[in-house]
């Protein structure tokens, strides 16, 4: 029953503690009175001693009655400063007798068994100091009030004490450290059942997002195929929603299918060359339209002296800077997006590449900020339920730019609007400025156009 009770996970270390205390305690009282009568008979000495097991027994009934450790265990402690420990120093011989190990003792119970914060235990500590100091001016003042054993009787009763506190303590500690043990190699079986169960989780959602993408992927194909026959405009309405749709579950696919190869440490980097110019057009080329149809300025300032090509994983920065940019659109109602691309040079051909996304959107509540790049989590929940996302994109981005030992900081006044800055070292392949770009006159864009092939692939 015992191991059963200590085992046992629902109670806690607190209450455990005091019970295996209270038990020993009152064994140790138990046989300390049977050895105080064996060499000096009944007298006041030995009857305190069974005074303090009834006290300690009663306070394990009120225990047992009202499962309060922390008012029993104070009262324990109570009971053996106040009351055992000057009783047993006046009819005991006083700091001759064994009265000094039961003040260790009641030490090891203060800092055992009360459920206090160290603060509170240390006022009892010093309460106890106080009550020897007394105890002995006292003894010290009234010699005569002490109760004497002979010297025989002295070093019997003092040795008897002796062993009894010190297997009490050390069998105490030793129940203390089984159930450690027990409770560590518990949290260790816990934490790889986590383990197993987070990485069976990130398999099912890699497994499952394949899955997902290619009826996705063949929606929007057959889709792409329905917008470039002769078809009505009504028709050709829906197969432009069914495309915006499509890809919107497309990227949230993609992000659940990132999130789970981070979880799961699959996330690789893949460095090529690539043009500056290009990415950035690219980029543009594909936000600029979201912009202009929420009505917002989109501008984009590169600096002349980027360099014109550079290695790194151009697929995963186009991915972090569409993610950032296309927040921008999306919690802005009114004003401007603003991407400035720039960089510093750093040692070893390398330079390290600032993109700036400034928008005059909504903002960031300064209390929703340290959660930004937590998964799942989406800041402002009332006002953003009606926007979509899944809190997914910024915890990649950040993932990715740590990944490539970048950073990404941001600055937000809530109403006014946000300024995420990106990081990215990168190497350069070609010192040679992009020069001045007009990205903005690249993108004139055709409102009228209802469908643009990208590419013919007869085949
Ligand atoms: P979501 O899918 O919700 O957009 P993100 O991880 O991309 O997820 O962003 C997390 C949260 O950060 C968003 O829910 C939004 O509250 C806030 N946020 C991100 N970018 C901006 C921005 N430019 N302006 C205002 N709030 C933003």
């Amino acid at each position: 029953m015992m191991k059963k009770y200590f085992f046992n996970n629902d109670i806690s270390y607190a209450e455990k503690s005091y019970v295996f205390f209270v038990v020993i305690t009152q064994i140790v009282l138990v046989l300390s009175f049977l050895g105080r009568v064996a060499v000096t008979g009944i007298n006041y000495n030995s009857l305190t001693v069974i005074g303090a097991w009834a006290a300690a027994f009663l306070i394990t009934v009120i225990f047992l009655l009202t499962r309060s450790s922390a008012f029993c265990s104070t009262a324990l402690v109570l009971v053996m400063t106040c009351v055992f420990f000057p009783l047993m120093f006046f009819t005991g011989g006083g700091i001759l007798g064994d009265s000094s190990v039961w003040l260790i003792y009641n030490v090891v119970l203060i800092c055992n068994i009360l459920p206090f914060r160290i603060r509170v235990r240390n006022i009892f500590l010093v309460f106890t100091d106080v009550v020897a100091i007394i105890c002995c001016t006292l003894g010290i003042k009234y010699p005569k009030a002490i109760l004497s054993f002979t010297v025989r009787q002295a070093y019997m009763i003092s040795f008897i004490t002796l062993i009894l506190v010190i297997s009490a303590i050390a069998t105490v500690i030793h129940l203390q450290n089984m159930t450690n043990d027990y409770r560590i190699a518990l949290l260790n079986k816990q934490n790889k059942e986590i383990e197993g169960l987070i990485a069976s989780q990130n398999r099912f959602f890699s497994s499952m997002s394949h899955e997902i993408r290619t009826p996705i992927n063949t929606i929007i194909g057959l889709n792409e195929m329905i917008l470039r026959e002769d078809i009505s405009d009504e028709i050709a309405e829906d197969a432009v929603n069914i495309r915006a749709a499509g890809r919107m579950l497309l990227n949230t696919v993609n992000d659940i299918l990132d999130m789970s190869k981070f979880q799961a440490g699959d996330m690789k980097i893949v460095a090529d060359n690539y043009n500056t110019g290009n990415m950035l057009s690219e980029i543009v080329g594909m936000l600029w339209l979201k912009a202009k149809e929420k009505n917002l300025d989109f501008h984009i300032n590169v600096s002349p002296d980027v360099p014109a090509e550079l290695r790194g994983d151009e697929v995963r920065i186009k991915q972090i800077l569409m993610n950032v940019l296309n927040n921008a659109i999306k919690y802005t109602k009114e004003g401007s997006v603003t991407l400035s691309v720039e960089c510093n040079k750093l040692e070893d051909g390398t330079v390290n590449m600032i993109y700036t996304v400034k928008d005059t959107g909504k903002g960031i509540r300064k209390e929703d900020i340290p959660y930004l790049f937590t998964a799942f989590r989406r800041g402002d929940e009332e006002q953003n339920r009606y926007i979509e996302g899944t809190g997914l994109g910024l915890s990649i981005v950040k993932e990715l730019v740590d990944l490539m030992g970048g950073r990404i900081t941001v600055n937000s006044v809530y109403t006014k609007g946000s300024t995420f800055i990106v990081e990215i070292p990168q190497k350069v392949v070609d010192f040679k400025g992009i020069g001045e770009l007009d990205m903005e006159r690249r993108h004139v864009i055709n409102t009228g156009e209802r469908y643009r092939q990208k590419f013919d692939a007869p085949e």
